[in-house]
């Protein structure tokens, strides 16, 4: 969380959170490089004890374990959201398929649902890195908390940040910052990987004013809770994938929610069925222009399969310590099982995975905030992170033997949202087929 939304809280809520009032400057984000930095860096070499401010790298380039301090100070502010205010919740929201509305009310609080949106439209104005964290801290405690934060950020407010005009970012987003939940309308019945297939039409009004929308979008994450809804809906099937446009559409414009998914796992996080019933929306809603939607969508899914990455290495994270805890506490022949050989191969091997999953995604991350080509990257982080995810879930439930089976310790809950990070937002295969396509093309073919 930047300071801006640190000293925006009530003095109970900085109370609670610990934050100091006055730290100086969180949002200069990557520190330059100084002289004394260098020759700390360098005697870093030869100490055993290090000061995080040792490890600036002399030769100026930094590993991915690099944060800015407002990144690490956002990762510290939300991991105590999610113990203090969010794990008290898990077991019931999962038990009762519903997200708690004081989560989402203390996400807006806590300024977790515009964090890259510009502080003028009541945003954080904080890195795409700081989304990242976000959403991995979340998913360490309750990956459908989670999922919820992701959408709202990475999709829905991306989407007007990057391709909405001014005016309809005036309208839209300070609300988006401070309480209107919002969702993002792609998935149909009948076409999901294949998602330009879609048959939600969309046609002007006779005069001009207004497009009118008709169909049936399936599987939107929040939809149960949000107001605000981004549509993309065909209107011209003779041009294919570029007769497609996407709107901002309210909720009292007619939109329907209809059924709601009975999950396997992110149980709290509601996916519904939302049908558009000659719903009219206002023209000076198109998002970007007529015809560019299916561009809008590709590029904020290869965003968005990083934030899913994130997702799925704070589940991979959250499963594998509460397994270690486990297996430190439980005493078989006579010694904790931490102390057998064979245990500790095993957790060696998947904390080795998750280390190798949390990299992809902080490099995809990267690589898009400094402006190169990150596709690739991303895919590769979304569907390794996916693998790891149900590894690492499935093995701490064998870990903790029977315990580890039980739905009063949670464990088993983590395998059971592992299973979505190989579906949403593309499945494991539109991964590697994406991973294929460019690495052909790298080789020249
Ligand atoms: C909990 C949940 C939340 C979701 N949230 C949203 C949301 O907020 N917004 C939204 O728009 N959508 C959302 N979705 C939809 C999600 O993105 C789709 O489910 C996903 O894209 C897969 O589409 P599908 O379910 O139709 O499967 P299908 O496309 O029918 O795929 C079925 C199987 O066929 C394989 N397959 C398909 N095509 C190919 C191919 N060319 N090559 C190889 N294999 C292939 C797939 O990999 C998969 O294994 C959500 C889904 C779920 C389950």
């Amino acid at each position: 969380m930047s300071m801006r939304s640190v000293l925006r809280q009530s003095p109970a809520v900085r109370a609670a959170l610990r934050v100091p009032r006055t730290v100086p400057s969180v949002l200069s984000s990557v520190r330059a490089p100084t002289a004394s930095a260098s020759r700390a860096a360098v005697r870093s070499f030869s100490s055993t004890v290090h000061r995080d401010d040792e490890f600036e790298s002399p030769f100026g380039v930094n590993s991915l374990a690099k944060f800015s301090e407002e990144e690490e100070m956002l990762r510290e502010t939300v991991r105590r959201f999610a113990e203090n205010e969010v794990k008290p919740r898990v077991e019931a929201m999962d038990e009762a398929e519903k997200m708690d509305p004081a989560i989402i009310q203390g996400l807006f609080e806590q300024g977790l649902m515009a964090i890259e949106t510009d502080p003028d439209l009541g945003g954080a104005g904080c890195s795409f890195m700081s989304a990242i964290i976000v959403i991995e801290e979340l998913a360490k405690v309750d990956p459908a908390v989670s999922v919820l934060c992701d959408v709202h950020n990475t999709l829905v407010n991306t989407v007007l940040r990057k391709y909405a005009n001014d005016q309809l970012k005036q309208k839209y987003m300070p609300q988006l910052s401070s309480g209107t939940l919002g969702c993002f309308c792609l998935s149909e019945p009948a076409s999901g990987s294949d998602a330009f297939a879609m048959k939600t039409t969309v046609k002007k009004s006779d005069d001009g004013k207004h497009y009118i929308i008709n169909g049936s979008k399936m599987w939107i994450t929040n939809s149960a809770e949000a107001e605000f809804f981004i549509v993309f809906a065909q209107g011209d099937a003779s041009k294919g994938y570029k007769g497609i446009s996407a709107f901002a559409v309210e909720k009292n414009m007619g939109v329907e929610i209809a059924k709601k998914e009975r999950k396997l796992g992110i149980r709290a996080s509601s996916t519904c069925t939302v049908n558009f019933d000659e719903v009219k929306v206002p023209v000076e809603n198109l998002i970007g222009e007529e015809g560019k939607g299916y561009k809008i969508a590709i590029e904020i899914l290869n965003e968005g399969r990083v934030g899913i990455g994130a997702q799925m290495v704070g589940l991979a994270q959250g499963a594998f310590d509460r397994a270690m805890q486990y297996a430190f506490d439980r005493v078989q022949f006579g010694k904790p099982i931490a102390k057998f050989q064979g245990m500790q191969f095993q957790m060696a091997q998947i904390a080795t995975e998750i280390e190798a999953a949390r990299d992809m995604v902080y490099n995809a991350a990267r690589r898009k905030e400094e402006g190169r080509p990150f596709t690739k990257e991303a895919a590769m982080a979304k569907l390794f992170s996916s693998q790891v995810a149900q590894r690492a879930a499935g093995s701490a439930i064998e870990w903790c033997g029977g315990q580890g089976f039980t739905r009063e310790q949670g464990i088993e809950k983590y395998w059971r949202d592992s299973k979505i990070g190989a579906i949403y937002e593309g499945t494991s295969n539109i991964q590697l087929n994406t991973i294929f396509q460019i690495t052909a093309k790298e080789h020249g073919y």
